[in-house]
């Protein structure tokens, strides 16, 4: 079966290729999810509480369980017997228990523009996810995966190329984290977090929140609330209920356009949640939080950069407390997609700027390392399957 994300794309993807694929991803779904092959669960996904517990029952001291978490998410040792302060008939039983299965690095690029740098790491399953540090000295930002591929399918978007392949187990989401500081060292301290890496974190909603609060905690990472960023094509059902959990964290919406007709043909999942109601969820969310939304918006040449896309977006979001951020675009190979000119980006600014909306622009980071979502394992994958 050829699935139809595929179609009218333009990708280079040829269909012999694809259906290869296809096996290989029915046959990795079905191993999906699986903490390791006896079922055990993975230590990185495991929460203090839920450790504690696993102690309690091998009838071991209470504080046994912080001193598993600082060796798994402070120290981030890769094995077992790395743990000294535990004897090792402990570790023993711990190990019939539980598993720790690190991410394996397979990648890494450093841009020659700045301080970016891309990892690509393996799954115990062979599948492949990345995740970009960027930053200087002090100030760390490490875009993190969700999903192996992802199902939304924008139409610029390499993550979205391939359909989903799997969600990432909050152990899989964590590991990220504990492995690029491990790999960064300690000149490059990562001090802010946002999910927008491969995949859409809000259609893996259960394991993502899990990671995040594992990645907030004082006796996981140590990464405070509002360092974390959330971003969502826009699922409105799970925008409702992250507004329920009570949490600091921040949340970004990919708008990339402000008429339907315009986001239905770049972002897919506008057919199912038009903005009428995605705009009542975002105010929903602001409303009921207090946290201001940012609203992305990835500048697409002739597409959604119009002096009346501008216009749109001045009277969708004028009366909204929020931030906007925008992105010229990261060209995708094989896809119809062009990043506008500098005049024309300026022009753009300009418009929402009289309009009376502040707004960011994301400076260029590491086009030469294929820095956007999904580039560096689609460019994995295709050399994989050219043999
Ligand atoms: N799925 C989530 C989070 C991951 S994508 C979402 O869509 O929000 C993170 C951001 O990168 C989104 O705003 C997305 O539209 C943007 N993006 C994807 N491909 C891009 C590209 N080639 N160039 C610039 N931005 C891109
Ligand atoms: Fe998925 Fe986000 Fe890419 Fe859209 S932009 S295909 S939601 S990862």
């Amino acid at each position: 079966m050829v699935r139809s994300t595929y179609d009218n794309r333009n990708g280079y993807l040829n269909t012999q290729m694809i259906r290869e694929n296809t096996k290989k991803q029915a046959y990795r779904r079905s191993v999906a999810g699986k903490p390791d092959a006896g079922g055990k669960p993975d230590l990185r996904g495991l929460t203090l509480p839920e450790i504690s517990r696993i102690v309690e029952e091998m009838n071991e001291p209470a504080y046994r369980a912080g001193q598993i978490t600082s060796w798994v998410y402070k120290k981030a040792v890769g094995s077992f017997e790395e743990m000294t302060n535990l004897s090792r008939s402990f570790r023993a039983e711990l190990s019939d228990r539980t598993c720790l299965n690190p991410l394996t690095s397979v990648q890494r690029s450093k841009s020659r523009h700045g301080p970016t740098t891309k990892y690509l790491f393996e799954l115990g399953d062979g599948q492949k996810v990345e995740s970009v540090l960027i930053g200087g000295s002090r100030r760390n930002t490490l875009c993190i995966s969700t999903q192996v591929g992802c199902a939304i399918g924008c139409r610029f978007c390499a993550s979205g190329l391939e359909g989903l392949v799997r969600n990432m187990t909050t152990a899989e989401i964590v590991d990220q984290v504990v492995q690029v500081r491990k790999l960064a060292g300690d000149t490059r301290p990562i001090n802010n977090i946002v999910v927008m890496g491969m995949g859409e974190p809000l259609a893996n909603y259960r394991q993502v929140l899990r990671a995040v609060r594992i990645i907030n905690a004082d006796w996981g990472l140590g990464i405070g609330a509002r360092k974390i960023t959330l971003s969502t094509s826009g699922l409105v059902p799970k925008i409702y209920q992250l507004a329920e959990e009570k949490i600091q964290f921040e949340l970004s919406v990919s708008l990339h356009a402000a008429d339907d007709r315009t986001r239905t043909s770049i972002v897919p999942v506008n057919r199912r949640y038009p903005l009428k109601q995605l705009m009542k969820a975002c105010r929903h969310y602001t409303g009921s939080t207090d946290r201001i939304i940012t609203y992305e918006y990835v500048l697409l040449k002739g597409v959604n950069d119009r002096f009346q896309d501008a216009e749109n977006l001045v009277k969708l979001l004028k009366k909204d407390k929020c931030k906007l951020n925008l992105i010229p675009y990261n060209p995708v190979h094989g896809l119809p997609y062009e990043r506008p000119d500098e005049h024309r980006q300026a022009a753009f600014v300009e418009a929402l700027q009289k309009g009376g909306l502040q707004l960011t622009m994301r400076r260029e980071r590491g086009r030469d390392i294929d820095a956007a979502c999904g580039q560096l394992r689609l460019a994995e994958s295709r050399k994989a399957l050219e043999g």
